[in-house]
């Protein structure tokens, strides 16, 4: 979902844009929180970085496999398929 804020950030010398107080307000973005940025087109993507499942996009998946992260349920729903 594209939302269209009309908000206009000019880029600093080092290459810096501040990311509006509300925006980070309503996406709860903290201080020293890590942001993922990837590119889209010609759109720059910002996304608050949160380790998550690469199944199903849980949060804070508690199993690491090969430097993949998943979680319990979908370990547990690949055994049930296997087993089968
Ligand atoms: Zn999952």
């Amino acid at each position: 979902m594209k939302l269209s804020t009309g908000i206009v950030r000019r880029v600093d010398e080092l290459g810096r844009i501040v990311i509006p107080k509300e925006m980070r307000k309503s996406l709860n973005i903290d201080q020293k929180d890590p942001i993922e940025i990837s590119i889209e087109g010609s759109s720059i993507i910002l996304q608050k970085y949160e380790n998550r499942c690469v199944f199903c996009g849980a949060i804070k998946p508690s199993i690491q496999y090969n430097g993949k992260l998943m979680c319990t349920k979908c370990l547990k729903e690949i055994n049930k398929n296997l087993s089968k």
